[in-house]
């Protein structure tokens, strides 16, 4: 646990919770993070509860999907990632590069950037060719 911080009480439902997060390979909802940890003794508002805290203390990142039921969280591990993700299915897709340069012009004078989000949607393969069998049944 090393980005835990000195002054956060390791309790059950944070601990668990942070567990799912360091094990996870991409980011979370709270649901899915509840349905990971629920052994009936954590309630779904205790998940977001502590993605409250851990975001506060910026243990972990939030990313916007297109509404708030798809939000997701994931460990702050500190490195410079961006996703794709797909309408379809949900998934998340790394991409390869960085697409912001650091010379991204602020049309306001003084303003500093400290970080960054991309978000970019569009659909994988797999739903591309679900979409595509679909339509030529349709079609026939
Ligand atoms: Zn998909
Ligand atoms: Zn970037």
């Amino acid at each position: 646990m090393n980005v835990w911080p000195k002054g956060m009480k390791r309790t059950k439902s944070r601990v668990a919770i942070y567990k799912v997060l360091e094990a996870a390979s991409q980011p979370l909802s709270p649901k899915e993070i509840h349905a990971k940890i629920n052994q009936g003794d954590f309630w779904l508002s205790t998940v977001y509860r502590v993605l409250g805290q851990f975001e506060q203390e910026k243990m972990i990142l939030r990313i916007a999907g297109m509404d708030v039921n798809h939000t997701l969280f994931e460990l702050n591990r500190h490195e410079h990632k961006h996703f794709a993700v797909c309408i379809g299915c949900h998934q998340r897709f790394e991409l390869d590069d960085c697409p912001i340069h650091e010379d991204v012009h602020v049309q306001a004078e003084g303003f500093e950037i400290t970080e960054h989000r991309v978000e970019v949607f569009g659909y994988c393969a797999e739903c591309l060719e679900k979409m595509r069998l679909s339509k030529v049944k349709h079609d026939a």
